[in-house]
């Protein structure tokens, strides 16, 4: 029985003695309210974010999503590099000059990039944009050869130099330019749950673009995440029922075109080359955390299904499904189904 139904009940027996008990009938029942799903989108980030969370009452629930919400654009004003005014970009402009003091999100932000990249020997590196600046997936660009060939050098990780107790950043290199496409989107996830549980939330899932964390479960089943088939947007390659995860995907299909030579220029740049990485479609990983998962499915992509796999099967609580530019299904061991094709 509803709480409503036994007010209602309790006011139907006192109403007798007290009528005036109706009038506050009338003034209670608009505020009772059921526990239901609720669902807001934006766009933030350059990307789609999207929330659904269990919740008592819609204006409570509208005032909680505008709080996780604007951590989308707090983290965007702070680590885009297409905004002029972002923190990253004054730190472009400036670190190779002097150490610059940093946010504490930001210095975050940067220590996990460099552990990823420490992680994966190189292959995952947030300076890949001293070349990847270069590339225009929109205007259909890309760098030619010298061009490239001129700025490889430029990418190295090494040359960010952070200072732990200061919380500054310095680049050793004046040419280097960092890009956190491969990884803030997962920590503003992660600040948006953080945020849902602050306010007691405790069935949530949160995604932006190919980045995702569910707080809990669907209130008794697990949640239903389908890892899109790379080469169509309307199929799933698989469905995990998942819970209280973060899972990330990179696509060489988020951005991209075809170059004159019939070759797909994509957004994931080997730091080796300065090219798209090849023998990829997509890569999913699975953990606790989406600053994690963001920043190994860029890592993993970089590396390719043997290396990459190497790399997840030593992390604890962290697994990954590779799909191959043969369209062939690569699973780690935590998830163990046999190798199949699509
Ligand atoms: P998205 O969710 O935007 O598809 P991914 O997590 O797949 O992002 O990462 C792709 C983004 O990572 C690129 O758009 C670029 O900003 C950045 N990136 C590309 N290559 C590398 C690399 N080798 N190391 C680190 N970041 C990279
Ligand atoms: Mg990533």
């Amino acid at each position: 029985m509803s709480v409503a139904t036994l007010l209602l009940i309790q006011i139907r027996r006192l109403s007798g003695a007290f009528p005036s008990a109706l009038i506050l009938l009338g003034l209670l029942l608009p505020v009772t309210s059921y526990a239901q799903w609720f669902r807001y989108t934006d766009t933030a980030m350059t990307t789609p974010v999207e929330l659904e969370f269990w919740f008592t009452d819609r204006s409570a629930a509208d005032a909680i999503a505008e709080d996780v919400l604007a951590v989308f654009h707090q983290v965007d004003r702070s680590m885009s590099r297409y905004r002029e005014d972002s923190e990253l970009s004054a730190l472009n402009r400036q670190a190779a000059e002097h150490p610059v003091p940093v946010s504490a999100g930001l210095f975050r932000v940067l220590k996990r990039a460099e552990d990823v990249a420490v992680l994966s020997g190189g292959a995952f590196d947030i300076s890949f944009g001293s070349v990847g600046y270069l590339y225009d997936f929109r205007e259909h660009q890309q760098p030619s050869e010298e061009d490239i060939q001129a700025r490889l050098s430029h990418i190295s990780y090494q040359d960010i130099v952070l200072d732990e107790a200061e919380h500054t950043v310095w680049y050793r290199q004046k040419e280097l330019l960092v890009d956190l496409g491969g990884i803030a989107k997962g920590y503003a996830v992660d600040l948006g749950i953080e945020q849902l549980m602050r306010a007691g939330v405790r069935h949530a899932r949160l995604s932006a673009g190919g980045d995702l964390r569910l707080l809990g479960d669907k209130r008794g089943r697990p949640w239903l995440v389908g890892i899109r088939d790379p080469r169509s947007e309307k199929r799933n390659a698989v469905v995990l029922p998942l819970e209280n995860l973060a899972i990330s995907t990179s696509g060489d299909y988020e951005r991209f075109f075809i170059n004159g030579q019939g070759e797909r220029v994509h957004h994931i740049l080997s730091p080796g080359t300065g090219k798209s990485v090849r023998g990829v479609q997509s890569v999913t990983i699975i953990g606790e955390d989406a600053l994690t998962t963001d920043g190994l499915s860029t890592a993993v992509f970089v590396l390719g299904p043997e290396k990459g796999l190497e790399m997840i099967e030593n992390l604890p609580g962290v697994d990954a499904i590779i799909i191959d530019d043969q369209r062939v299904m690569h699973f780690s061991e935590g998830l163990a189904p046999p190798e199949s094709e699509l």
